[in-house]
């Protein structure tokens, strides 16, 4: 039987990649989304139009605006609730990568904005979150493999923002059991997305897919469908766990 969901899930970034399937799964499971991007309008438009030819526009809305921006955070969660009543469940999403180098030719600059969005983005999300989940909820934080891989060469920077994601993850869990609400991590390994291009990387996708184990990249509906099980009550007993989708990188 699939997977079914209720009430108003956010998501953050789902105009494309991850973000966009989520949106995608979430609305064939039954819930209403409201999802947040940075400002990609052509993507965001598909997505929605890509929803509405699911359910129709009553059950989907979009805001623009930066992971980095407390406002917009709370705007977005507010907009959630007053458009689609109770937030049932979060998905901590947005993120990017830099250019692939070694540590010590990194600038601050760079740096600065890697933690601000992987981090500091996802701590001002979450904190929306235990503010506003509805008791019983759940919040998926997306992390990544390059938490435990360290992405040498490519991204420290990048890899150590998400091992702050697993950190976020275990802390809140523990602070929001009693309520009932789970906080789970997703940690994707490599994924056909435009993430990689975006890092200045197109080709890593083809070049590094075949090495992964399964012999291949995933797809972003495969990482889809682990947030909604942890989104679920199929998933009742669960939180604080890292859910790795990585084809066994
Ligand atoms: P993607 O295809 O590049 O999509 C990124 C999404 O995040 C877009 O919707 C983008 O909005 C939004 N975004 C970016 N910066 C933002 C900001 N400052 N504020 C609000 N929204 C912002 O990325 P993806 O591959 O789906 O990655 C999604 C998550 O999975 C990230 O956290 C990433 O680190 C993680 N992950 C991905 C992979 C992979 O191989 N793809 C592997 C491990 C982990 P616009 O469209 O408006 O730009």
């Amino acid at each position: 039987m699939p997977t079914a969901l209720s009430g108003a899930i956010v998501i953050t970034g789902g105009s494309r990649g991850i973000g966009r399937a989520t949106a995608l799964a979430c609305i064939r499971a039954g819930a209403r989304v409201m999802f947040s991007y940075q400002g990609n309008e052509d993507a965001a438009r598909r997505t929605l139009e890509d929803c509405w030819a699911l359910a129709g526009s009553d059950g989907i809305s979009a805001l623009r605006g930066d992971v980095r921006d407390e406002n917009h955070v709370s705007a977005l969660f507010q907009q959630a609730r007053s458009r689609f009543g109770a937030i049932t469940g979060v998905v901590n999403n947005a993120g990017i990568v830099a250019p692939s180098m070694p540590l010590a030719d990194m600038d601050i600059e760079r740096m600065r904005r890697v933690t601000e969005i992987n981090v500091l983005g996802a701590l001002l999300v979450a904190r929306q979150a235990a503010r506003e989940l509805a008791d019983g909820g759940s919040l998926v934080n997306v992390g990544s493999m390059a938490a435990k891989l360290g992405s040498p060469n490519e991204y420290v920077d990048y890899a150590a923002s998400k091992g702050a994601v697993d950190s976020l993850t275990f802390g809140l869990s523990k602070e929001l059991g009693p309520r009932g609400i789970r906080v789970n991590c997703v940690r994707p390994g490599l994924i056909a997305t435009d993430i990689h291009a975006s890092g200045g990387r197109p080709e890593r996708i083809a070049e590094l897919g075949p090495l992964c184990p399964l012999g291949r990249p995933g797809q972003a509906e495969e990482v889809a469908d682990a947030i909604v099980w942890l989104l679920s009550e199929a998933s009742s007993y669960t939180t604080g766990a890292m859910i790795d989708v990585a084809g066994g990188r």
